[in-house]
C-alpha cells in the first residue's frame, strides 16, 4: 500500500479545520508554539516509513510519556501496580482531582495525571534520585535513538504553574498513595512531561507495542505479550481522557495524546504512527490530529475492528 498519497490526501483533506482549536495555555512555554503546523509519521516494522510534513521537529512529548513510565511500572511491579493505580476510563478532564476523594487517592488509570503521578512516584521508590535518567534511558532504548532530551523551559514552566498538578498529589499523598517526597516526585513528573521528540522517533519508538512486546527493528523485547496487550488496551479505553469513547469511536485505534498536541497510534502487528498539530479540542487532544487518524484508518480500513 502507498501510505505516502494517503498521508498527501489527509494533509489536504484537514486543511479546514486550521482555524479551529487552540493549543494548550496552562503554561507559557506552550502558549507560545505555532499552532498551524500538521506533520505524520508512519513506521513500518520492515523499518520503511512514510511521512508528511516536518517529521523530524521535536515537540514537547507530555503526556504521551505516561505510556513509557507505564510500561516501566508495569514490567517492575507486574500486577501490584493495580492496587495503586486503577485500569478504568476516568470520564474526567486529565487534571481532575474528584474522583481521588471517593476513591481513596487510587487513580482511575495511569493516563491521566493523577495516575501518571502514581506511577512516577513508583519509579522514584526503585531509582531513586535517577529516576528521570532511567525514564530518559528507557525512552531511548525503545527508540534506539541516544539523542532523545528533555527542555528545560517548559520544565521550568511546569514547576512554576502547575498548581494543578501539586494539588493532585498533595491529595493522594493525603491518602497514602504516594510513597516518596513530594517535590521528588513531582519533579520527576514534570521533567517527563517535558521530553522533546520528533514525530519519527514516536513512531518508532511504539512498534514495540503493536508487535507484543518487542521491537522489530531490533528484536528487542521490551515487555511481555501479555502486558503489551494490557498497555494497548488501557490506550484505547483511556488514552484521551474524556473523549476517550470518541476517539475509539472515531478512530478504532489504540492511541495516546499530549497536550504538546502530538498523539501516538499502535496499527497491531503492522505499523505505529504519529501525528502532531498542537491545535487543541475541548478535552486536550489534538484536534487536527484526531481527524487525521480518523481519514487515515478510514481510507485504509486499518482500525482494529
Ligand atoms: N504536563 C501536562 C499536565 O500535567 C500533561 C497533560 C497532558 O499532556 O495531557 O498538565
Amino acid at each position: 500500500m502507498n501510505y505516502q498519497s494517503i498521508l498527501e490526501e489527509i494533509e489536504s483533506e484537514i486543511q479546514p479545520l486550521f482555524n479551529e482549536g487552540k493549543v494548550a495555555s496552562y503554561i507559557p512555554a506552550l502558549a507560545n508554539v505555532n499552532p498551524n503546523q500538521f506533520s505524520m509519521s508512519i513506521q513500518m516494522f520492515d523499518g520503511t516509513s512514510f511521512g508528511i510534513g516536518e517529521v523530524n521537529k521535536k515537540f514537547s512529548i507530555q503526556s504521551i510519556s505516561k505510556v513509557f513510565t507505564f510500561t516501566l511500572a508495569l514490567n517492575h511491579y507486574g500486577k501490584e501496580l493495580y492496587k495503586r493505580v486503577g485500569h478504568e476510563p476516568s470520564g474526567n478532564p486529565f487534571n481532575s482531582l474528584v474522583q481521588l476523594e471517593y476513591e481513596n487517592g487510587i487513580p482511575r488509570n495511569p493516563f491521566i495525571n493523577a495516575g501518571a503521578i502514581v506511577t512516577a512516584d513508583s519509579l522514584v521508590s526503585i531509582y531513586k534520585d535517577s529516576s528521570f535518567k532511567n525514564i530518559l534511558n528507557f525512552i531511548k532504548k525503545v527508540s534506539n535513538d541516544e539523542t532523545i532530551t528533555y527542555d528545560e523551559e517548559i520544565f521550568n514552566s511546569e514547576l512554576e504553574h502547575g498548581f494543578r498538578n501539586y494539588a493532585l498529589i498533595n491529595m493522594i499523598k493525603s491518602f497514602g498513595n504516594i510513597h516518596n517526597n513530594i517535590d521528588d516526585v513531582i519533579k520527576t513528573y514534570f521533567k517527563q512531561c517535558s521530553i522533546m521528540m520528533s514525530p519519527a522517533q514516536l513512531a518508532k519508538s511504539m512498534l514495540f507495542l503493536a508487535n507484543h512486546g518487542e521491537n522489530p527493528l531490533t528484536n528487542e523485547c521490551i515487555i511481555t505479550e501479555s502486558k503489551a496487550k494490557r498497555i494497548n488496551s488501557l490506550m484505547l479505553t483511556c488514552g484521551h481522557y474524556d473523549a476517550s469513547g470518541d476517539f475509539a469511536y472515531k478512530v478504532g485505534l489504540p492511541g495516546k495524546s499530549g497536550v504538546g498536541g502530538g498523539i501516538v497510534a499502535i496499527v497491531p502487528k503492522k505499523m505505529a504512527i504519529c501525528v502532531y498539530s498542537p491545535r487543541l479540542n475541548t478535552q486536550g487532544n489534538s484536534l487536527i490530529g484526531t481527524k487525521a487518524l480518523e481519514l487515515f484508518t478510514t481510507k485504509t480500513g486499518l482500525s482494529i475492528f
